[in-house]
């Protein structure tokens, strides 16, 4: 349970006043989350910069390119033309010593009058720029008036923002959100808080938001860097937490005679790569110890993971016990069941699915059989860790694409039996520095080859601009049999708000519709299970031959057919996920071809990803130059740049309180493994506020 001190800070960021459901969609968007953010998520959302809003010279003096605050007069309103959107309202103000433009554009009715009454004194504040002689500022970030300027700080921190969340509402939030901070007590050691010469917690959140000077907000001041160090404090004692109960002895043995086994494999249509075969081997000899396994599986998409979980799965099934293997979504977790069906049965294996959509008396004999035994494998989605799945030998969880699983999953599933040995199926590429950090202690096994026979996808950049050519040519496609995929960022409008021009897929799918008529399908997130299955299965099937999706098809989908794709709005997605995308092309014999569409202008960020991305269909040359481009941030699909699961830390400037986090915590470990007495509970707040309590409810186990 929570402690009740940290309600304030838990409540959701609608109790503020000025939240409401337009901001609290923003919010959700910014800080990366699936529901409603949390005053403690606005609170460790950390600006990047500041504005110093000392400086405030005269129109005459000011420095073009810096960010100045002027004190002027209004003269005129020029609105835009009524026929022309595009043309920005001006204003123009002066003070003693020049004239000043203020520049909007695309303002609500109303709002600048509203804003800057002809006749007012208004303090403005901004980036100034020179335009045809005659300084201007565009967008002013800050306009008040002589009341507001009184109580307007000198030191203005700047936040990472979304489009449609001004910079002021977030500010407001966040100075609401310090008023309901309690007082916390402290989890760090005295003699780190002394040698690392940390403030509070509450002092810490108040300097970074609140700057007094200018250096509070760097990443390597105290103040950042006491939050800093409480994250990885918190990352790290939760794997400690969670490895000290996953590496108990087992005892358990769950290897078999081989005679399943070697069914699947007599079964293959093909021969198992070396790398395949040298996981197995792997696998295999993890299952004969006496400890848990915990191994991690990767291999880019297509390397063929699945067949190495099936094999595992028939090593413990020869020792009559059962396994279980859980994907992130169902379309997966039913194509994993078309992939292995064939094969199991060829081996006498007994493979049942169960997701959302197992509902009433055909769930409940599935229940009643995997508690018989009579299930040896289940296959499914979050649905395996519901209360009443009950195993009759649980001894081998697969959890795939396991960095969509909070450790709370994986632990639930392993939770189902005595001993359970873990593999994880991971088609990113990490690269070996942060696998520690983020799975904790695992073995790893890699899929380097490709199995043989693949054809290369032939991957080409096109500006936006040229989509009519693109849609003929996809025309002429299809005629010649072609399957083709078609990617859209978002599903539909309503999502589109805040985020600029990104193409939907409901929209996408009509204009293509119109053009290509029942030939094409569409499946997104937001449908319903059966109907996502029925057009997928309606592609594989030829019957329809473009299928517009979002990315849900990014993930394991696996139509070997297909040899085309088109993806929209390309220069927006990471270079993973434009990877697993992509490698849902190039999986059969046929050559492939992968078309990138963008909008123009590209940022340097978004030129380079498109660069690497043409060039190379190796992901773990993909995974290093993400690394290089963005530093460790999102190579898992993390936000911000820093520690993948990390919002705060960076390996870069907090390198040193890695280490000494992940010192304290084993010391932790060492003297209070149970969290016990004031320290202990003050650890357990802290937990909980990184949302690392996941760990908490083993303590009592351990
Ligand atoms: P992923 O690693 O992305 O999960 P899959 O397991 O889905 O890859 O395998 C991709 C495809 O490759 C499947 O159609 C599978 O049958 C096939 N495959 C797997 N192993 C081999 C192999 N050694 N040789 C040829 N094809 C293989
Ligand atoms: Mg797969």
């Amino acid at each position: 349970m929570r402690p009740a001190l940290l309600n304030p800070l838990f409540a959701q960021v609608t109790s503020l006043s000025g939240i409401g459901p337009k901001q609290e969609k923003l919010l959700r968007y910014l800080l990366g989350r699936d529901d409603t953010p949390r005053l403690v998520d606005l609170l460790l959302h950390l600006p990047t910069s500041v504005i110093d809003r000392r400086a405030q010279p005269k129109i005459r003096d000011a420095v073009p390119g810096t960010v100045v605050t002027l004190k002027v007069t209004i003269d005129r309103h020029r609105p835009a033309p009524p026929r022309n959107r595009r043309a920005p309202f001006l204003v123009y103000a002066s003070d003693e010593t020049g004239d000043l433009v203020l520049t909007y554009f695309r303002n609500p009715p109303g709002m600048v009058e509203k804003l800057l009454p002809v006749g007012a004194t208004r303090y403005v504040s901004g980036t100034l720029q020179m335009y045809d002689g005659t300084p201007q500022i565009v967008h002013p970030d800050r306009v008040v008036d002589e009341a507001g300027f009184a109580k307007l700080s000198g030191i203005d921190p700047v936040y990472p923002l979304t489009e449609g969340l001004a910079l002021g509402a977030l500010k407001r939030a966040i100075a609401l959100a310090l008023q309901k901070l309690p007082d916390l007590p402290e989890w760090i050691s005295a003699e780190v808080m002394r040698r690392c010469g940390f403030p509070t917690m509450a002092e810490a959140l108040h300097r970074v938001h609140q700057p007094l000077e200018l250096t509070d907000v760097l990443p390597d001041g105290p103040f950042w860097s006491r939050l800093a160090f409480d994250e990885l404090l918190a990352g790290q004692l939760a794997l400690a937490l969670i490895r000290a109960q996953l590496r108990r002895p087992a005892g358990n043995r769950h290897d078999g005679d081989g005679h399943l086994r070697k069914r699947v494999i007599d079964a293959l249509p093909y021969a198992l790569t070396m790398s395949q075969r040298q996981a197995l081997a792997a696998i295999a000899e993890d299952l004969r110890q006496p400890v848990r396994m915990l191994r991690l599986l990767q291999g880019d998409v297509g390397s063929g993971k699945t067949v190495v979980a099936l094999l595992a799965a028939a090593a413990v099934i020869e020792a009559g016990k059962q396994a279980a293997l859980m994907a992130p979504t169902e379309i997966l977790a039913r194509q994993h069941v078309k992939t292995i069906a064939p094969l199991a049965e060829a081996a006498g294996l007994r493979v049942a699915i169960l997701t959302g959509r197992e509902k009433g008396r055909e769930r409940r004999d599935i229940l009643a059989q995997l508690e018989q035994g009579e299930i040896d494998l289940l296959v499914g989605t979050h649905a395996l860790i519901q209360d009443d799945v009950a195993f009759k030998a649980l001894a081998l969880a697969i959890v795939d694409e396991q960095h969509r699983f909070g450790v709370r999953e994986r632990l639930a599933l392993t939770g189902k039996g005595e001993a359970v040995d873990v593999l994880v199926l991971s088609a990113t590429p990490i690269p070996r520095t942060l696998v520690l950090t983020y799975f904790g202690d695992m073995d790893v096994s890699e899929l380097r080859e490709k199995p043989a026979g693949r054809q290369p996808i032939d991957t080409r950049a096109v500006p936006a601009s040229r989509l009519s050519e693109v849609m003929d040519a996809v025309g002429r496609a299809l005629s010649a049999g072609a399957l083709v995929y078609w990617i859209c960022p978002l599903v539909d409008e309503s999502e589109a708000e805040g985020t600029g021009h990104l193409t939907n897929a409901t929209e996408r799918f009509e204009s293509l519709q119109k053009r290509f008529g029942d030939r094409v399908g569409l499946v997104h997130g937001q449908m319903k299970g059966a109907e996502k299955d029925r057009v997928m299965a309606q592609f594989a099937a030829h019957e329809i031959g473009l299928l517009v999706a979002t990315t849900v098809v990014e993930v394991g989908v696996d139509v070997p057919a297909a040899t085309i794709m088109v993806i929209e709005n390309a220069e927006r997605f990471g270079l993973a996920q434009l990877h697993q995308l992509r490698g849902r092309i190039g999986r059969g014999s046929e050559a492939s071809t992968c078309l990138l569409l963008y909008h123009e202008p590209l940022g340097e960020m978004s030129k380079a990803r498109l660069k690497v991305i043409r060039e190379t269909t190796d992901g773990f040359r993909i995974a290093e130059e993400d690394l290089k481009l963005r530093g460790e941030g999102d190579v898992l699909g993390v936000r911000q740049s820093g520690l993948p699961g990390y919002r705060i830390a960076r390996s870069d400037v907090h390198a040193q309180l890695i280490a000494q986090a992940r010192d304290e915590a084993l010391h932790i470990m060492k003297e209070n493994p149970k969290l016990g007495g004031p320290r202990g509970a003050a650890l357990r707040c802290l937990l909980y506020l990184y949302e690392r309590d996941e760990a908490i409810p083993f303590l009592s186990a351990g």
